[in-house]
């Protein structure tokens, strides 16, 4: 019962913890697809919820919602006085999405607190479990609503009058489903179980990844104006251009995100040739560039760095240019505490794991600032996601379960 430090050596139920993820991913469940979709607040968000309500129920937990529809289960602590420690993820899906993405969290946490109740334990402080509303932001923006609001980083009005494309908003979307609360519980420390989401792990046979934290990102919109002409009178070396240069600054934002290295990437995600006929020269080419990295000196010089290309592959053709940054988000970095807390936890459970930075957003970069908090993730088979070929093995589910299970009994 109790490892040579006289902590209880238990190991959570694969099993249950498989069948319980397959249960969800039945809610939403297309047979066309082979996916599911649980849009954030929708009927079959409801009917997940719901689902997830009742088996906190079961455990005994006391359940609690909070404004914007944050749901938390708490499992008492011996000590009172102790903040719990938070284990959660999300339930809401994209459309026709794997049945691992936040369920895995939640769920996985879940597992945690069944072991925990089954074998009597005790703990001195408090487990809580949340599953955030709206993660994705598949339907209402912006994405993280539950995280967002939790943390303070966004307020509450701005969020609930959100709108869907139906022009429906979050908060008539929350008081018809019934998840409109006034609770909360906060959190003393938080980590969250998750399946990579890209191949990393899968690739390199790795069956845990602790994630030290998530890569900072800058967003720029941009437009080349040079001169729309007929395609075939006008000579080569007379052009203006524009698409050109945005080619020309695709190519270079691809060599930038090499040559910087250490998981840099660059991406054109959008861009719109005008006027976008066959026999017409582009004259004018909006843009958008999305860049990432992790560490703070390269974020730096990568956001300097695109900037100037930018210009310059505008200024080599002689086009007129115009861009402004539309988003950046700083590099979060999680508490190393936590972080060797889940590597030390791995070796001892026999798993070998690797120190990661998260490609994705996730609601833990929000809770970091508050709180201690760590991610662990596991392999997602050829590093699927958001798509019904989404697949982590079974036996991963568990190992990371377990050092889920065993992190948090170091915590509490
Ligand atoms: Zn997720």
């Amino acid at each position: 019962m109790n490892d040579d430090k006289g902590r209880p050596d238990l190991r959570i139920n694969g099993e249950r913890l498989v069948s319980s993820i397959k249960e969800m991913g039945s809610i939403g469940f297309d047979p066309e697809t082979g996916g599911r979709t649980r849009l954030a607040l929708s009927d079959a968000d409801k009917k997940g919820r719901d689902l997830l309500c009742r088996w906190m129920h079961e455990e005994g937990l006391d359940v609690k919602i909070d404004q914007i529809g944050n749901i938390f289960g708490v499992r008492e602590g011996t000590d009172p006085s102790e903040l719990p420690v938070m284990m959660g993820s999300h339930i809401d899906t994209v459309r026709d999405a794997g049945m691992f993405d936040g369920v895995y969290g939640v769920f996985g946490g879940l597992e945690v607190i069944r072991t925990l109740n089954e074998n009597k334990v005790r703990t001195r402080k408090p487990l809580a479990l949340a599953a955030f509303t709206n993660e994705e932001g598949a339907r209402f923006q912006p994405d993280m609503m539950g995280s967002l609001f939790y943390t303070g980083t966004v307020g509450l009005e701005e969020l609930l009058s959100s709108k869907d494309e139906n022009g429906l908003t979050a908060a008539d979307e929350l008081d018809r489903i019934g998840y409109r609360g006034s609770g909360t519980v906060r959190a003393g420390r938080y980590i969250e179980l998750h399946i990579e989401q890209g191949p990393r792990l899968y690739a390199e046979g790795l069956p845990i990844g602790v994630v030290r934290g998530i890569q900072g990102l800058a967003w720029w919109a941009g437009e080349y104006c040079g001169e729309s002409n007929h395609a075939g009178s006008t000579p080569m070396d007379m052009r203006k251009d524009a698409l050109l240069g945005v080619a020309e600054l695709a190519a270079e934002a691809e060599k930038l995100a090499l040559r910087l290295g250490n998981g840099s990437v660059a991406t054109m995600g959008k861009i719109s040739p005008k006027p976008d006929i066959i026999n017409i020269i582009p004259g004018k080419c909006s843009f958008t560039l999305d860049f990432r990295q992790f560490e703070k000196s390269l974020f730096e010089e990568g956001k300097g760095e695109i900037e100037r290309l930018i210009t310059a592959c505008a200024e080599k053709r002689g086009l007129k240019y115009n861009f402004r940054k539309v988003a950046e988000a700083p590099a979060v970095v999680f508490d190393s505490g936590m972080v060797e807390l889940a590597e030390r936890v791995s070796a001892r459970l026999g798993l070998a794991s690797k120190r990661m930075v998260s490609g994705a957003s996730h609601d833990a970069q929000f809770l970091s600032p508050f709180c201690p908090t760590v991610m662990i993730f596991v392999p997602s088979k050829d590093g699927r996601s958001h798509c019904p070929e989404e697949w982590t093995e079974a036996e991963d589910l568990e190992n990371g379960c377990n050092v889920l299970l065993h992190s948090v009994l170091e915590l509490v």
